[in-house]
Parts: structure tokens; sequence; C-alpha cells
């Protein structure tokens, strides 16, 4: 026979596809009364469409996909993986060297012997490269070549579809405090933080900041109060290990995530951690 805790326990969220890797994450997960999420390939799907390319005068469009998708050949972030799919021309592997990621920014590489940069403003920045701005809404890829501006690419995520369920749920279930973290634009942020009902955004952040603002998060909970930091991997992993309970998705994330992680949602559904602390709470036979 199995003990009756099973059902209601580890065994039971295992058969909703939530993996618990200790009965103390139970316990944590039942007290729990802020949830910061990620935003990409957390509440998001974190598949990325191309939606425009706007060159800069005189120059192909073709050709601002093409040096970014060469130089995000090797990546596999959620952004590389959707700007090689728009590139509907060959990718000569050989002709690309110098590759360098840069967590939060983009990448640079050099592409046939130039030098190209794919990424966000703060790439722009921190390489000096002139670049400017557009009032577009969506996530945006700055393209430049041997330090010219040749363009920018619009790129856009959709929301999960259990995702405004995740975060009423929780909100159901009395989390105080939801939270979304990203280093997207803060009006793609905000845009999706509004639709979600997420009490509080915060933008642009590297993955060191994701850390501070989770550390002053934590100073600021009441005793015994939990908080549970929710993400996909792709520079996640300090901040699973600084949460109380760190809820990482199993299906896209990163295996160094599904490491970090106490609790791992098998399907990437984020309305199941709502059903993780509901269970928590039976089992620890605490009455809401
Ligand atoms: P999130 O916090 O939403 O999960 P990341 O921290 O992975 O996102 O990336 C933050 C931002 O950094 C992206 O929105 C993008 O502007 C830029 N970025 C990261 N990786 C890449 C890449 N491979 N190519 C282009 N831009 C990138
Ligand atoms: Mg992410």
């Amino acid at each position: 026979s199995v003990p009756l805790s099973f059902f209601g326990g580890i065994g039971g969220a295992s058969r909703l596809g939530i993996l618990v890797k200790g009965s103390n994450y139970l316990e944590l997960l039942a007290h729990v009364d802020t949830v910061v999420f990620d935003k990409t390939g957390t509440l998001t799907s974190g598949i990325f469409n191309v939606v425009a390319v706007h060159p800069e005068a005189g120059v192909d469009p073709d050709y601002v996909l093409s040096m970014a998708a060469h130089a995000e050949s090797f990546s596999d972030h959620p952004i590389a993986v959707s700007v090689r799919a728009a590139y509907s021309g060959e990718i000569d592997r050989e002709k690309i060297d110098e590759v360098r990621e840069e967590s939060g920014h983009g990448v640079s590489a050099r592409v046939n012997e130039h030098l190209v940069l794919v990424g966000n403003d703060k790439l722009m920045a921190a390489h000096g490269a002139s670049w400017h701005d557009c009032d577009l809404t969506g996530t945006i890829l700055h393209v430049t070549v041997d330090g010219a501006y040749v363009g920018h690419i619009v790129i856009a995520d959709v929301v999960k579809d259990d995702a405004k369920d995740a975060v009423d749920g929780l909100h159901a279930a009395g989390v105080r405090h939801c939270v979304m973290l990203t280093g997207d634009r803060a009006d793609v942020a905000q845009a999706v933080g509004t639709r979600l009902g997420i009490d509080e955004v915060h933008a642009q952040l590297l993955p060191e900041d994701k850390v501070a603002e989770v550390e002053r998060l934590l100073a600021g909970e009441k005793d015994g109060a939990r908080l549970a930091f929710v993400g996909d991997g792709i520079n996640d992993a300090p901040v699973l290990m600084r949460a109380d309970v760190g809820i990482a998705m199993g299906a896209m994330g990163s295996d160094a995530a599904i490491e970090a992680a106490d609790v791992v949602l098998m399907d990437d559904r984020p309305s199941k951690i709502a059903q993780a602390m509901r269970l928590a709470r039976r089992t620890m036979r605490i009455v809401w």
C-alpha cells in the first residue's frame, strides 16, 4: 500500500507534471506570498517571430537579416533561433568567427571579416556604436556592421495561453504580490504585465540586476512569508538559487535551470504553480 501523503505530496505533484525535488520545498511552497516571474519563455512562449526588418536608407533588408542570422548562428537564445528562422538563405558557418554572446545584450561576431553587432540599446552603448531609437512596440534588435548602423529587426513573442490564469490563480490562492522581471524593453514588458494583471514590472534588467531585485524583495518579506522565482533558465540559474523556491520550465528550459531549480514544471505551463501551491497546502494541512 502507498502512504496517504503520497497522493497529496510529491507523488501527487508529479502526476500533475510538477517535479518537486524534496518535501521541504512543498512546505516552502505552501507559504509563498510573492511570485517573481521571468518574462521570456516563462510567461511568453519564448518563440519569437520576426515581424519587420527596417533597413537604413540604401541598405537591402536581406543584407540586415543575413548579417544578423550569421552573427546569431551559434547562439541558442530564442531570439537567435527566430532570426535564423526568418532568414531564407544559406548560413556558411566557415565565414563566422570571434563569436561572443553577451548575456542580456546580444551578440558580436566577425562575419566575412566584418564585425557585426546584433542586440539591444545596451549592446550598442557598450560598444560605442551609433544607432537610433525607433518608437515601435516590440523587441528591437539593432544591427551594425563595422560600426555602421544598417538597421533594426523587430521581433514579437506571444503570451502563453495560460499566463493570465497563472497570475489570477496565484492571486486567488492568496499570493499578495506577482512581479515580472525582464531584460526586454519597458514598453513590451509593461504591455504584457498590464494584460496579465502583474502587480509590479521591472524591465531592461541584466541577469545580475534580476538577482538584486529578488534580494530586495526577499528583504521586504514578512516573517515566514516565502518568495518563489519562476524562470526558463536562459541566464536564470543564479536567481533560481537565490529564491526561497526556484521553479523552472522543464520542457523548453535549459539544463542549468532544471539543475538549479527546486521545482520543475514539466510542461512549461505557469498555471501549474497555483495548483502546486494548493496541493502543498493540502499536504501540509494548511487551511487557507
Ligand atoms: P528575458 O529577461 O526577457 O528572459 P534575456 O535576459 O535573455 O531576456 O535577454 C534580454 C535582452 O537582451 C533581450 O530582450 C535582447 O534585447 C537582448 N539579447 C539577449 N540575447 C540576445 C541575442 N542572442 N541576440 C540579440 N539580442 C539578445
Ligand atoms: Mg529568460
